[in-house]
């Protein structure tokens, strides 16, 4: 090891003093930003913690002449990258007189999921959150020859081997971190688009989900920043015949879970119809290039529900089916879409919404 790596994994417990990497969303909405502060173990919860703050107006999110933008820490987990017991810190944020800045979704989802009704149901959400590694120079798909294309959509998904699975390791190392993080990573998986890859956090309850993927996006912006490729969540990243990607969100409630679930889990998936427009405007920028009915999924317009049926806006499984219970997919987010909006929005449609 060199001594710069011996430095990087020395080990400060004995100073009682931690690293905290304070996580929040940038201007965009996806951005995911960072930066760290010392403070005194042991830090139990986010409670424990500071409030802080950054320069909005050098992230889209306040004017220059009143750019202070205030952290509140809502939820911690170890840091894979400094080890010991530093923590990253997922923070949402807010303006000097305490009011939620306009891309804090946190906020709004927060309200739903502790509304008694929703509290209740104990909401759980399995994402699949699907993504694609490009080559640093060119932003074009790890392992396409640059310039060119490689052989059709088939062997890729789950694939093996030199000529089917590109950044593997970057994969690999994803996982353990998240894991090791405290994140309820619950698989992986190679995807039919080669260079594609997919995670799933789940199942998690409320506002937690949001919290998880948020941070395993962070350690993923992490990895591939060590690695030397670049992580795009676009939808459809290329055009033709050649699969988007997603962000499956995988729900129930204690009631779809219980004898008689498959009532309750028909009558989400009618109130959800109900509000397809809305959920498909907040389900990601550029998600009308992956909807299209065809690559895996349902047509952007078009409302649908089936068993088994991955042609369909929802999916429900065929064991949930079997059993009368369970839980059942919403395939229509696009890879970009915000959890936290996803989670909440599924959440009031169907138990809050009342038509
Ligand atoms: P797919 O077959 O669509 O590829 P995955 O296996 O990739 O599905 O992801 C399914 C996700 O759903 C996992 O994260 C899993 O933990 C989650 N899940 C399992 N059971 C439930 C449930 N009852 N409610 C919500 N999510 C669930
Ligand atoms: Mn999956
Ligand atoms: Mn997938
Ligand atoms: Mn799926």
């Amino acid at each position: 090891m060199s001594l710069l790596e011996d430095l990087i994994n020395l080990d400060i417990t004995e100073t009682g003093s931690i690293i905290a990497e304070y996580i929040w969303i940038g201007g965009s909405g996806l951005d995911v930003r960072s930066k760290a502060r010392t403070v005194k173990a042991p830090i139990k919860s986010p409670k424990d913690l500071p409030k802080w703050n950054y320069d909005g107006s050098s992230t889209g999110q306040a004017p220059g002449e009143d750019s202070e933008v205030i952290l509140y820490p809502q939820a911690i987990f170890k840091d894979p990258f400094r080890k010991g017991d530093n923590i990253l810190v997922i923070c949402d944020a807010y303006t000097p007189q305490g009011d939620p800045i306009p891309t804090n979704k946190r906020y709004a989802a927060a309200k739903i999921f502790s509304d008694p009704a929703v509290e209740k149901e104990l909401p759980w959400f399995g994402i699949e959150q699907e993504f694609t590694l490009l080559q640093k120079e060119v932003k074009w798909p790890l392992g396409w020859p640059v310039g060119g294309f490689p052989g059709p959509q088939g062997p890729y998904y789950c694939g093996v081997g030199a000529d089917k699975a590109w950044g593997r390791a970057i994969i690999d190392a994803h996982y353990k971190a998240c894991i090791y993080a405290g994140i309820q990573i619950s698989g992986i998986n190679g995807e039919v688009m080669p260079g594609q890859w997919e995670f799933q956090v789940g199942p998690a309850v409320g506002i937690s989900a949001g919290d998880q993927l948020w941070c395993a996006r962070y350690i993923l912006e992490r990895i591939t920043e060590l690695a030397g490729a670049v992580l795009s969540l676009d939808p459809k990243p290329i055009e033709g015949d050649w699969n988007g990607a997603g962000c499956h969100t995988n729900y129930s409630t204690l009631s779809m879970r219980e004898e008689g679930g498959y009532e309750v889990i028909k009558k989400a998936i009618e109130k959800l119809g109900l509000r397809h427009k809305e959920h498909i405007a907040a389900y990601g920028e550029g998600n009308e290039r992956r909807l299209t009915g065809r690559h895996e999924t349902a047509d952007i317009h078009t409302f649908s529900w089936g068993v088994a049926n991955r042609g369909a806006s929802i999916r429900v499984g065929r064991d949930t089916e079997k059993e009368g219970k369970g839980y059942f997919e919403d395939r229509r987010p696009a890879s970009n879409m915000d959890p936290y909006t996803v989670t909440s929005m599924v959440a009031y449609t169907t138990i809050l919404y009342n038509p």
